[in-house]
């Protein structure tokens, strides 16, 4: 039974490509889950856009990701129900689209294991509550314990945190003299934050992040924009290349939120190519950043300047032998089966 060949659909979110080319967290998470249960033997079916990249046979709607068209639910639904009407040709669906495929999961009798990627307060807790209560059989995983806290009876059955491919983030023992924020410009996010943190220290600060949504770019317009001069450069979204390279040569990554982050990919991929991370204390940072060993946390962003010392003084090979240890793929994917065999097993 415990090596038996799983036949595993995996759905993606419908509107970046798998994995992206630009911003996209879940998508690589999905790329990477993909490829590892491939070459373990399964036979998995990918769900996501046409322009997507994988080991697995892929299933698409849409020969593009429709990205302009971000929160359309028709798209959504299309897109889930590509995958749930073939729900029997598979021994487990591993859902990873987001709440309105969850809803269907009760219609179809193969079991489904939903991956929750965002967080659980105020209403989206209610919905997966909500959804939990008309279908007894629906079944969770977390990206961190943390991401439970706001509902910790819906109906867990593992915590996958999430993984990366390191070979396609060198890393490199030198650093350069600019601090780095790298995500959504987003309040939640901090980039005004970080501006701030930089421009007290008086370095420079480049900023790479995705800035395309009504809410991204009136953040961007009225806390950002004001501030680029002096060495506040905003980069624009970038692409993994120029990421690579911009996580390599910063001085630190600036990760300032002001959320409960479910996971947080960016402080992984800082730590993967050498750069420590200085983060606030809220949702997984202390899950993922080890303070002292790969980063350093602090309870204010106010004090993420004075805790510049502290983190000039980790090693970058040291920060990414620890970020290898504990986000490699194959982890990421033997948490994942062992969470599919309790439910087939169940089931
Ligand atoms: N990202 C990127 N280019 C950008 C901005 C972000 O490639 O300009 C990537 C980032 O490196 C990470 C992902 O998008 O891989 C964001 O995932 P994360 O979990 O950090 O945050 P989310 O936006 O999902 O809350």
């Amino acid at each position: 039974m415990a090596d038996e060949r799983l036949r595993v659909a995996l759905l993606a979110p419908v509107w970046f490509p798998v994995p992206p080319t630009g911003y996209g967290g879940i998508e690589w998470v999905v790329a990477l889950l993909a490829d590892g249960l491939t070459e373990a033997g399964h036979d998995v079916t990918l769900f996501a856009s046409g322009d997507s990249r994988t080991q697995a046979r892929l299933s698409a709607v849409f020969a593009e990701a429709p990205s302009e068209w971000i929160g359309h639910s028709q798209l959504d639904l299309r897109h889930a129900l590509s995958c749930l009407v073939r729900a029997d040709e598979f021994d487990l669906v591993n859902d990873h689209s987001g709440p309105l495929a969850f809803a269907l999961a009760g219609l179809v009798s193969t079991p489904v294991v939903h991956t929750v990627h965002g967080p659980l307060a105020d209403d989206p807790g209610a919905i997966y509550e909500q959804v939990v209560s008309l279908n007894p059989r629906a079944r969770l995983v977390s990206l961190s314990l943390t991401q439970r806290r706001p509902r910790p009876d819906l109906p867990w059955v593992a915590n996958c945190p999430n993984a990366l491919d390191f070979s396609v983030y060198p890393v490199q023992a030198q650093r350069g003299d600019y601090l780095l924020f790298l995500g959504r410009l987003s309040a939640e996010k901090g980039c005004h934050r970080a501006i701030a943190v930089a421009t007290e220290l008086g370095l420079p600060l480049k900023i790479a992040g995705k800035c395309r949504e009504p809410d991204e770019l009136a953040y961007f317009r009225e806390l950002v924009e004001p501030h680029l001069a002096h060495g506040i450069e905003y980069l624009g979204e970038v692409p993994h290349g120029q990421k690579v390279e911009l996580l390599q040569q910063a001085r630190a990554t600036l990760f300032p939120i002001d959320w409960d982050e479910p996971f947080g990919l960016v402080m992984v991929e800082s730590m993967a190519c050498g750069t420590p991370v200085i983060a606030t204390r809220r949702g997984a940072v202390p899950e993922v950043i080890e303070h002292g060993v790969t980063g350093v946390i602090v309870d204010d962003y106010r004090r993420m300047a004075a805790a510049l010392d502290e983190a000039d003084a980790l090693e970058p090979l040291a920060i990414r032998r620890r970020a290898e240890e504990r986000f490699a793929p194959e982890r990421m994917v033997a948490d994942y089966l062992a969470a599919y065999r309790t439910v087939v097993g169940a089931g």
